[in-house]
């Protein structure tokens, strides 16, 4: 790791991976992640990632992504995702990503709640993977880009207007570096991590969102969070919870109480699954309800969803012959660092793209497979905006930046990154007031 760069992308997810693979190759690039590359949350996804089926599909998906939002989206914001879309499926096409196909050889298409049909491209149950390994592989036949995992981002090196780069700790030496860049990317993605139950990985505690905060960029909607209405239910607390797709719905499985009747509408959007379920488990003083897989027909269920099928055998759940165990969990955030369509936060030479931004585009919930589509989209577009105005901070030393910048206490990290998550989890308890 050297002391300056063009250009530090802070997340390894496919926001981060995908804005190193747009900047032009003549930038030097640094890469860091908080724990090992595969650790974030792009490598989990399972259902897929929507694209836009052809010209008389736009007014459905629009009105779905506004309808699952409550229309607090930004309409500007949702129109150039779902016109991009063929575009970006495109473009992950030619790094190597092999989506499902129809025997004709077109692409093949799910569905997943809160959508009016079937738009979503997938690999298996583990499009994530998929997809984020392929843009790993490209990134990291760059010579520009250096990528340095086990990097923990601890603050922001920053005047009161500009960016002037991060200051991170080495999680294996405890070592506390300064590194100094023209452009700052943050692609930190969600803040699951902050609460008891969530499927993201426990790593992902919002810490850009929280430094953002302190350092005092605009934060927007920090108590928009997503709740996924189907993971598997377990007694081991403390522990990533297993998300079952909604896709497994999508392809017919069915929720039911007690008695093995069903409850409610599978397919609208999350928050008002979830809300039923809720429901339901108040009802029955039940701490989960069942999911039942079987009308999705054994066959979908063994090509289609081979991980879940797998995870929930080791759990002890043959899905062929019974239904499991679901229950709500934290999933997704929808509030963030507040951004523009290319990235642009309201700091000088600051980005967010990814979870960790909110320009908007899924308002107050996330209709289903909008989050991959749109932490690749508008990755691309903030590397291209870099690209565009590159311009060096020609005064920038590490001098410079250590006389310039509102540095603080990094003594002792593990505290201050605690203290992070206390900042999040109050303002979020705030804003619900
Ligand atoms: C179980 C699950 C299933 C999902 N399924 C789907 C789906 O089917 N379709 C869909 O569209 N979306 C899905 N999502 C959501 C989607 O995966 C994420 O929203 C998306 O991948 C976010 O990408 P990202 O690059 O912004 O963040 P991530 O992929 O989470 O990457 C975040 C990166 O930031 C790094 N980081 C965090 N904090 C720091 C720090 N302090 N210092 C240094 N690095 C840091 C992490 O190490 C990581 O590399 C799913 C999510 C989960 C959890």
């Amino acid at each position: 790791m050297k002391e300056k760069y063009d250009v530090i992308i802070v997340g390894a997810g496919v926001a981060g991976l995908n804005c190193a693979l747009h900047l032009p190759k003549d930038k030097k690039v640094l890469i860091i992640c908080k724990g090992k590359p595969e650790e974030s949350d792009s490598y989990l996804a399972q259902g897929g990632i929507c694209r836009l089926q052809g010209e008389d599909d736009y007014e459905g998906y629009f009105d779905d992504t506004m309808r699952a939002g409550h229309n607090e989206n930004n309409p500007a914001a949702v129109e150039c995702m779902i016109k991009s879309s063929p575009e970006v499926i495109d473009e992950l096409i030619s790094v190597g990503v092999d989506f499902a196909r129809e025997k004709d050889g077109s692409l093949a298409a799910t569905r997943e709640g809160g959508h009016s049909r079937n738009r979503i491209c997938f690999h298996e149950d583990c499009t994530g993977k998929e997809i984020t390994s392929k843009l790993m592989a490209a990134v990291t036949k760059l010579q520009n880009v250096e990528i340095c995992p086990q990097n923990t981002l601890i603050d922001l090196i920053c005047s009161e207007k500009e960016c002037m780069g991060v200051v991170v700790v080495d999680n294996e030496t405890g070592k506390v570096k300064k590194i100094i860049a023209d452009y700052t990317v943050l692609a930190t993605g969600g803040i699951g991590g902050i609460f008891e139950n969530s499927t993201n990985f426990r790593l992902l505690t919002g810490d850009g969102v929280a430094i953002c905060m302190n350092r005092g960029v605009a934060v927007d909607n920090v108590n928009y969070i997503q709740i996924h209405p189907t993971t598997l239910y377990s007694e081991k607390k403390g522990e990533r919870c297993f998300l079952i797709s909604e896709s497994v719905r999508g392809e017919g499985a069915h929720l039911l109480d007690k008695y093995g009747n069903r409850f409610c509408d599978e397919l609208q959007p999350r928050d008002v699954v979830t809300e039923a379920i809720l429901k339901q488990m108040k009802e029955e003083g039940s701490s989960f309800v069942r999911l039942d897989m079987r009308p999705a027909g054994k066959e979908e269920l063994s090509t289609h969803f081979p991980s879940i099928v797998k995870r929930c055998a080791e759990e002890g759940y043959d899905v062929f012959s019974e239904p499991v165990p679901v229950v709500p969990a934290q999933h997704y955030f929808m509030g963030g660092v507040r951004s523009d369509l290319n990235g642009r936060t309201t700091m000088d030479r600051l980005y967010a793209v990814g979870e960790t931004c909110c320009n908007g585009v899924h308002g107050a919930n996330r209709l289903a497979s909008n989050s991959l589509l749109e932490s690749v989209l508008f990755a691309k577009r903030a590397a291209l905006d870099i690209a565009a105005n590159f311009k060096a901070n020609e005064q920038l030393t590490p001098e410079y930046a250590a006389n310039n910048a509102l540095l603080g206490d990094y003594s002792n990290p593990e505290k201050l990154l605690n203290s992070y998550k206390r900042a999040l989890l109050k303002a979020i308890e705030e804003a619900n007031k």
